[in-house]
């Protein structure tokens, strides 16, 4: 498997309004339904795959999108998935569904014993001369942040191919190496793009600040120096479309979904891309944006789509 090849996914305008309104729809990456996690699963896996390993643990709630393909990709080649998966938030939804048939070993614990039962797991699979590979929640760390590097390349060539340029990125963001990779690549290319990352879960300041260690974090690995002041300029993380929080109940929000799955044959969830598409939209309202090239990143959920379908009500 190519993993620079397949982590492609296709950029078109989805809507002219008052801004030109083009999507990237990271959820075509061809692994267990695409996604962000997906972009990053496959950097993950080439140093798995290069490396000395035989099985992989990682954690995530039972509606994460990155343990189902974690899970999809040791399947995949015969391994072994171990996660680990909080109590309070666990429910049944296509995500967990899925882990299931890819046969991973959910196990499931309390939130404030996450950090050690996973030490412990690490722990007992070395005991048993087996050779995990470790990935944090989300597909945190430096490898994570490289594959939105990349990926912000990959904007940079279709700027170049089609002679346009963008003014404006938007994106769902949550554990921060979506955005870092994206701000990364923005700061080293020295373009005037703003990143607004559109929080789906965390308050500021912690949510701007994990987003900020993860670009100092891949900035000092790669040695490249930025000016703090610049990075922390370019770093906008707002918080203000949390709605009630991860995987939202909101009426609002339904609508929306079911108006942009009707109207532009578009997927969205109500965890991650809704929000932000709805985010993104007002955000352009309240702040008069016009006349813009603006991208929105579908980074993918699939799966949770079907969940708030399930919830549907017919009226
Ligand atoms: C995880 C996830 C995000 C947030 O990405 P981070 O890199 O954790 O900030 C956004 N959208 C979807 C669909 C996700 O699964």
């Amino acid at each position: 498997m190519n993993t620079e090849k397949i982590s492609k996914s296709p950029i078109y305008k989805l809507f002219g309004s008052s801004n030109n309104i083009y999507i990237k729809r990271e959820d075509f990456i061809p692994i267990s339904f695409g996604g962000n996690k997906a972009r990053k699963a496959l950097y993950f896996f080439n140093e798995i795959d290069n490396g000395n390993y035989d099985c992989v643990v990682t954690y995530g709630s039972s509606s994460s999108n990155h343990c189902r393909i974690i899970a999809n990709m040791c399947a995949m080649r015969k391994m072994n998935c171990f996660i680990i998966s909080p109590k309070e938030i666990f429910k049944e939804t296509f995500n967990s569904k899925l882990m299931n048939l890819f046969g991973a070993e959910i196990k499931q614990v309390l939130v404030n014993e996450v950090h050690d039962t996973i030490e412990n797991k690490l722990e007992d699979l070395k005991k048993q001369g087996k050779r995990p590979y470790f990935i944090q929640g989300g597909g945190h760390g430096n490898i994570g942040t490289q594959a939105y590097f990349d990926c912000y390349k990959e904007i940079l060539i279709f700027e170049k191919k089609n002679n346009i340029s963008f003014d404006y990125i938007f994106h769902a963001s949550g554990t921060g190496t979506t955005q870092a990779g994206l701000v990364c690549g923005h700061l080293v290319n020295k373009d005037l793009k703003k990143i607004i990352g559109i929080s789906i879960a965390r308050k500021n300041p912690r949510g701007r600040n994990v987003v900020l260690d993860s670009i100092n974090e891949y900035l000092a690995e790669k040695e490249i120096i930025i000016p703090q002041n610049i990075i922390e300029k370019e770093t906008i993380f707002d918080d203000t479309y949390i709605c009630d929080g991860y995987g939202s109940q909101d009426n609002d929000l339904a609508e929306f979904i079911k108006y942009n799955m009707i109207n532009h044959s578009l997927p969205l969830d109500t965890t991650y891309t809704g929000k932000a598409l709805w985010g993104m939209n007002d955000y352009i309202e309240k702040n008069y944006i016009k006349n813009k090239n603006i991208l929105f990143i579908h980074t993918g959920g699939g799966p949770l789509f079907f969940d708030y379908l399930k919830g549907y009500k017919n009226d």
